[in-house]
Order: structure tokens, then sequence, then C-alpha cells
């Protein structure tokens, strides 16, 4: 019996620093019992463990690998608010208050983010950075114009930009786009490690190698196992497994698939204005962004399988793929890759997260950033989850129930 599925989340090499020196060390499990368990020491896992010691409770992490070595280290680490579905596709689906609520809510998660990277002082690479959503099969410029209106009566900092602008204004071929602010890019491990630290700091615990495989309801809260038969005592207990998730709690309607992405060497950047953080109304679609070391990332070219023998054994074909298209995309004459790596990536339905109480069960939680901003979503999740735990739920939480699909 296993509570989370073991998955290879990853191939091919990421172009975030993983030194092995770099690695927190391993706390032996607490021998009394804690406020919060969180199963999944990657960006979620520390973002919530984050958030819930600054609240002033008592948190153990568990994770069966080292931390952010899942598939936080495989992230491009573009944090924007954004979703894969546009505002006004969302809009049909739950009319146009209802998805405003969720955009401002996931864009509020953003403003959050830089906040608490800003008090907390990380080291983290986090830079402001202006997104670009480049017109493509997805929405066409009528298209672009028509969610530039809807994210302006949201509130949303987005504007329609001409072809010839973006030509002028980025240095990039002509095309339609949308522009907007509180967009920023990060070192997604980086960012996890500070955040653990942080924790830490307060006293929080973080085991590895640690394997959870059940989680049960006590008189007192619930009870973790582990694989070599250890158990830890929890008031409460947060699932942030990421896409090795508890297929038990979580509904089909959030799905793998496979995803790519190559980073040019160190130095190769800047290769257009403002290195803002481009990506394409499209489906499946082209991304790419800087790094504070000058790599060009350049990300997508998705599949909708996860099985990873077959995703890894593309690798050298996708490569090729994003080296072409990105270079046609960014309008550069090449795009040569120093690292190319493959890896499972998570989406749902309305490209936003599960997050919320595991259904009839009091003291378990779901926080899976499944959709595009994974990192967003897991600001998200601990504003969520830390309210709720507070006894002061937050307004919009309904909206990212892992349950919304019936
Ligand atoms: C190629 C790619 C590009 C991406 N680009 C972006 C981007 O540009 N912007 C963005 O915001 N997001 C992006 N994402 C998404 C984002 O990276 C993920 O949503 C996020 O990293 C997931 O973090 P996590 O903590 O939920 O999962 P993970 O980092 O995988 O952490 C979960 C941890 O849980 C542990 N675990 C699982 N089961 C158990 C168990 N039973 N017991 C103990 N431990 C367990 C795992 O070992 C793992 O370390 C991208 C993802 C990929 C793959």
């Amino acid at each position: 019996m296993s509570l989370t599925e073991h998955l290879d989340l990853r191939g091919g090499r990421v172009c975030w620093p993983e030194a092995d020196d770099s690695l927190p060390a391993a706390d032996p499990l607490p021998r009394h019992a804690v406020d919060v368990a969180i199963v999944g020491a990657g960006v979620m896992g520390a973002m919530l463990a984050e958030r819930l010691t600054a609240a002033g409770r008592t948190v153990a992490l568990l994770d069966r690998r080292p931390p952010a070595r899942g598939s936080t280290a495989a992230s491009t680490a573009l944090v924007m608010w954004a979703a894969d579905t546009p505002l006004t596709a969302l809009t049909e689906t739950w009319g146009p208050a209802e998805a405003q609520r969720r955009w401002r809510r996931v864009h509020a998660a953003v403003l959050e983010l830089a906040a608490r990277v800003a008090t907390l002082g990380l080291d983290c690479r986090w830079a402001s950075r202006p997104e670009l959503y480049l017109a493509g099969d997805l929405l066409d410029a009528h298209g672009l114009r028509r969610e530039a209106a809807a994210r302006q009566a949201a509130g949303l900092p987005s504007a329609f930009l001409e072809a010839d602008l973006v030509a002028s204004r980025f240095g990039l071929p002509s095309r339609a786009a949308l522009v907007s602010g509180d967009a920023f890019e990060v070192d997604p491990v980086a960012l996890t490690q500070g955040l653990l630290a942080a924790a830490a700091k307060r006293g929080a615990t973080l085991t590895w190698p640690a394997d959870v495989t059940d989680i049960v309801t006590t008189a007192a809260g619930v009870r973790l196992t582990t694989a070599k038969g250890a158990t830890l005592d929890a008031g409460q207990a947060i699932i942030a497994t990421g896409y090795e998730a508890a297929r038990q709690y979580l509904p089909a309607a959030f799905r793998l698939g496979s995803s790519f992405a190559i980073a040019t060497a160190p130095g190769t950047d800047p290769a257009w204005r403002d290195e803002a953080l481009i990506w394409e109304a499209a489906d499946p679609y082209l991304y790419a962004r800087g790094t504070a070391d000058g790599r060009i990332i350049v990300g997508g070219a998705d599949e909708d399988f996860a099985d990873p023998a077959r995703r890894d054994a593309m690798l050298d074909a996708k490569r090729a793929v994003l080296e072409r298209r990105g270079a046609e995309m960014l309008g550069i004459g090449e795009l040569r890759a120093d690292c190319a790596w493959a890896a499972t990536f998570g989406s749902s339905p309305d490209g936003l997260p599960a997050i919320g109480r595991v259904q009839g069960q009091e003291n378990l939680w779901l926080a899976a950033g499944f959709g595009g901003n994974g990192v967003t979503f897991a600001s998200l999740g601990a504003s969520l989850i830390a309210a709720a735990l507070a006894g002061a739920p937050d307004p919009d939480e309904a909206c990212f129930s892992p349950y919304r699909f019936g």
C-alpha cells in the first residue's frame, strides 16, 4: 500500500545548480506530535512550512527525496498569474464574476510571494520582468484584444500591443501580444531552499529520505507511517507531493503529461529587450526566459502522455524542436542547448490547482499545484491553508477546491 505513486519525475540535465553540498542536513523524525506534518519538500511544501511556522505552528516536513529534487528542480520558474486557460475561456465556463475572482486571487498570490521573498531577504535570483503573451493558434490578435479587455475589467495589469510595437519595444519578431505586469523570474531550487531554511530557523524539521506510505485519522488528528515503519502524530497533515499525487484523494480531472525544456550556456542572454518572460497563446505553447547567469531557457513541446521511458526517449528530438522553434519565436539566428531536460507535468481543466481539505476528512489537506503556474500556486496554497487553519477561511477557497469539477 502506498500513499502516492513512485514516478521518475524528470530525465536529462536541468540548468539549476543542484550540488549535493547545498542540501540541508536531514533531521530525525520528531518523537513528539507536531501541529502540522507536510508530506513533500518541493516548492509547495517549502512555501507551506514557511507560512505555517511564521504563524507559530510546529511543522515537520517529510520527503522521500532530498528537498527540492522533485519537479521543482525541473521548473523553468516563470512566476506569473496568467493561467494556461485564458480568462475569456474561463469566463465562458464560470461567468465573468467567478472567472475574474479566480484570476484576481491568483494575481494576489504572486504579489504575496514577492512580498515574502523581499521580507525574508531570500537569495534566489528573484527579479521583476514584463510578461509577453504572443498571438498564437489559441488566441489571435482579435482574441488577445478581447482577453486584454477581460483582464482590464478584472483590474489586472495587462494591455494589448500591436505586432509592430512588440517588435520595436522588445526586439522580437513582429507578432501581436499582451504585455502584463507583476510577473517575475526566480531560481526555483534556491527559492525552495531559502524557504525551507526560514522554516527551519523557526523550528521546522525536515526528514529525508522518508517515504510516507499511510496517513490515518486518530482522536488527536492524524498519524503518518513511513515505509520503514516509523510514525509521526500531527494535528493536521498536508499532502504536497506534486505530480506523485495521492490518487485516492485527487480527482482524475487533474492529469499528467510530459514537458521539455532546454537552456543555452551561461552568457548567451540577453537576446531580446527587458528580459521579458515570453509565451504563446497556443496549445501546446512555447515559452522563453533569461536567467541571472545569462542563459536562455526555452520550454514547451508538451505531450499528453506521462510514461517516463517514452518521455525521456523523446528528449533528443524535443531538444532539436525547441532549438529550432525557440530561435524562430525569438528571432535569433541559432539557439544551441547546453542542457536539456524532460519532465512529468500536471494540468487541470481550468489551469488552476487543487488546494483544500480532503473530502470527508477534517485533518487532511491536498496542496497540488497542477497547471502551468506551480510556483504561484504554491504561494496560493500556503495562503489558503494557513487561513483555514487559523479559523479564518479565505473567501475564495472554494474556487480551488480539488472537487470543483464534480
Ligand atoms: C518542465 C517544467 C516547467 C515548469 N515551468 C514552470 C514555470 O515556468 N512556472 C511555474 O510556476 N511552474 C512551472 N512548472 C510547475 C512547477 O515546477 C511545479 O508545479 C512545482 O515545482 C511542483 O512543486 P511541488 O512541491 O508540488 O512538487 P515537487 O517539487 O515534485 O515536490 C513534491 C515532493 O513530494 C515528495 N513525495 C512524493 N510522494 C511522497 C511520499 N509518499 N512520501 C514522501 N515524499 C513524497 C517528492 O519526493 C517530491 O520531492 C514547471 C514544471 C515542469 C515539469
